[in-house]
């Protein structure tokens, strides 16, 4: 059985519960982190816990603690859970109040915290590659914020999952790819590592800014830019996330990205994020 953080206490996850009026449930109020952990280690616990602050700061929330108290109870629910690999979950909300859009003052944010098997691409999926499809970008326009509002997504990817496919990609209405439901997007454009710039139409991924660091020191040239999928000199694609760490997706609305197969940068990539994480383990 598990166990979950919730407001100051730890408890199995079967009596874990949150009000009914919290604000997380009634207004999708709240913001979220999911931070990877190996064999104990945390990959990047601290710009996890930052984004945090930030996205809780975009829409007004104070953290109910320091953001070493906070590491303390990441850890600490690691500890009580028995995964290996796991994944820790964060939730902050504003907090419950009787349901109205304007919020009272001075309320108490919800912070629970969950920890899971962390999961990984199956091995048919690292052999062949991911599936994605397109579909133009119909989110709000805050998606630098890790808002728990994530209809659009959870859209995009049961579109994905209809055509069967793994992914979603969107594009802005000019055809520039942006990120996935859940995943930045980069693409292998002649010998360098392309990817959309960070602003207000993409989650600034902490795996993002890790692949970015292991190309520079690979010697990849990285280009923060929009560039679209048929751009000529296209050779790869690929998607990153905490979970995913770097995964090449080969099928694209039902076409091979290049040679349909994952291609040299990202089997290189990848190898050299799975090092790193390695060393995390072995630490
Ligand atoms: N983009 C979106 C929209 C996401 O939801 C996520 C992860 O949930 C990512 C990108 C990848 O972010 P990270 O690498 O920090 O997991």
């Amino acid at each position: 059985m598990t166990t979950a953080y919730v407001n100051g206490h730890f408890v199995p996850m079967e009596s874990a519960m949150v009000h009914i009026e919290d604000r997380g449930l009634q207004f999708a109020d709240g913001v979220y982190e999911v931070v990877a952990c190996f064999n104990g280690h945390f990959l990047d616990m601290q710009p996890h816990l930052q984004r945090l602050e930030q996205s809780c700061g975009a829409i007004g929330i104070t953290l109910p603690c320091t953001l070493d108290r906070l590491a303390e109870l990441v850890e600490e629910t690691w500890r009580r859970n028995p995964f290996t690999d796991a994944m820790v979950y964060i939730q902050v909300t504003r907090g419950a109040a009787p349901r109205a859009h304007l919020a009272p003052d001075n309320l108490m944010p919800t912070l629970i915290i969950t920890s899971a098997d962390l999961p990984k691409p199956s091995e048919a999926k690292l052999a062949m590659g991911a599936k994605a499809i397109t579909l133009v970008d119909f989110r709000w326009k805050h998606c630098e914020i890790k808002s728990t509002a994530l209809l659009a997504s959870v859209m995009g990817k049961q579109e994905a999952n209809r055509r069967h496919a793994d992914e979603a990609f969107w594009l802005d209405s000019e055809g520039h790819v942006l990120e996935g439901c859940s995943t930045n997007i980069f693409a292998a454009i002649n010998g360098a590592l392309v990817t959309h710039p960070l602003d207000h139409q993409v989650l600034g991924g902490i795996t993002r800014k890790m692949l970015i660091r292991i190309a520079h020191d690979a010697g990849i040239e990285v280009q923060e830019r929009p560039w679209k999928l048929d751009e000529a000199g296209l050779t790869e694609t690929m998607l990153t996330s905490t979970t995913n760490a770097v995964l090449p997706v080969c099928i694209m609305d039902d076409q091979p990205v290049g040679e349909g197969v994952p291609g040299p940068m990202a089997r290189k990539l990848r190898e050299l994020m799975l090092e790193a994480m390695d060393a995390l383990r072995a630490a």
